[in-house]
């Protein structure tokens, strides 16, 4: 019985913080006035490239990155065309894991209908403690060619999703391209997530640049030889910070209708891992000064150790709730003001 009032004593703690952090976001806001609410109704970017050569020619460009591959950072230089395979240990086509609507994604991303999440295999990182170790790097799945992968896209929007959510999509760009001018000849139209861990290439991204309505890339660390400890990835905070910039160029702070969708965009994920392994003061620093204020940023709480993340005592806890309530300071403190569930309502009211 005491844990459970002391449960409930914390809940609506949390709640009146919560509820402080809203009423001063809104104040925050009013002078901001819904500009990034005005265009509703939009149709995904990828329709103004349908009719043009322009998207057979990116997925041309793309494929030519698999010869000596370098669709992402780690530039392994084998010939995925022949099904070599490099850091990612895929081939030629892609692996799904799985698919279908998914409601465990941010507020704005499932909407009534969920986001039409694919999860594809075998991550260009290798976080020790990853959740979803199993497809990520120990590759569980089925192999797709672009007209199977296509197909899964047209079914999640039969099914109502109100995007396409790729998850892990760094190293099978070429391959998603593919499939998306195939989906989009057959009817496709709603818009395209790219949820990657934002280990990301410039170059690769920017064949994207008018094909994907929202990114959400994590931003992990801030620190690179944490980074490399991790995740096995020596030169993640540049990278990454190239990467989300160049997000931000393309698609700008995110968008949400009036119906509390996102419709186009940048959506940032932080997890906060103990002990401020996670660097977030910095990554929110980062953020609010070289990428915008306005920047619509999921501060997550949600870290628990598993896989090996045993292997390293500082990770082998969950977060405690001070750690994340001082993340949500530290992103306040340093000017973001659209923060996933502190924010209330995503969509913005005067
Ligand atoms: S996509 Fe895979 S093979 Fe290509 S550079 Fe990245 S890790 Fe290496």
């Amino acid at each position: 019985m005491a844990g459970t009032e002391k449960t409930q004593e914390r809940e609506q703690e949390d709640h009146h913080y919560r509820q402080h952090a809203t009423d001063r976001s809104r104040s925050h806001q009013k002078g901001e006035k819904n500009t990034l609410l005005r265009r509703m109704n939009r149709t995904p970017v990828y329709l103004q490239l349908r009719n043009t050569k322009r998207l057979s020619e990116r997925v041309q460009e793309a494929l030519d990155l698999l010869r000596t591959c370098r669709v992402c950072p780690h530039q392994c230089g084998v010939n995925r065309l022949d099904g070599e395979t490099g850091k990612c240990h895929t081939g030629r086509w892609a692996i799904v894991s799985s698919y279908g609507p998914h409601f465990g994604e941010e507020a704005p991303l499932v909407g009534l209908y969920g986001s039409g999440t694919i999860f594809f295999a075998n991550c260009n990182l290798k976080c020790i403690f990853c959740q979803n170790y199993t497809i990520s790097q120990l590759g569980e799945g089925f192999m797709v060619t672009k007209e199977r992968l296509a197909t899964i896209m047209l079914s999640l929007q039969q099914r109502g999703c109100h995007n396409i959510n790729l998850v892990s999509p760094t190293h099978v760009v070429p391959q998603i391209l593919e499939a998306v001018e195939i989906a989009i000849s057959s009817g496709l139209t709603i818009p395209l997530v790219y949820n990657s861990g934002g280990y990301d290439s410039v170059q690769t991204l920017q064949l994207l640049e008018g094909i994907v309505d929202i990114y959400m890339p994590d931003m992990k660390y801030s620190d690179d030889k944490t980074a490399e400890k991790l995740s096995g990835i020596g030169d993640y905070t540049s990278i990454n910070r190239a990467a989300v910039k160049e997000m931000h160029r393309q698609v700008g702070d995110l968008q949400i209708n009036e119906q509390g969708i996102a419709v186009h965009g940048l959506l940032i994920r932080h997890l906060v891992l103990p002990h401020g392994l996670a660097g977030t003061e910095s990554v929110v620093k980062f953020i609010a000064e070289e990428v915008s204020r306005s920047s619509y940023v999921n501060i997550m709480s949600q870290y628990h150790p598993c896989y090996k993340a045993f292997e390293v005592p500082e990770l082998s806890r969950r977060l405690s709730r001070e750690e994340f309530l001082e993340a949500i300071k530290q992103a306040q403190k340093a000017g973001l003001h659209r923060l996933d569930g502190i924010l209330g309502a995503p969509v913005n009211t005067t």
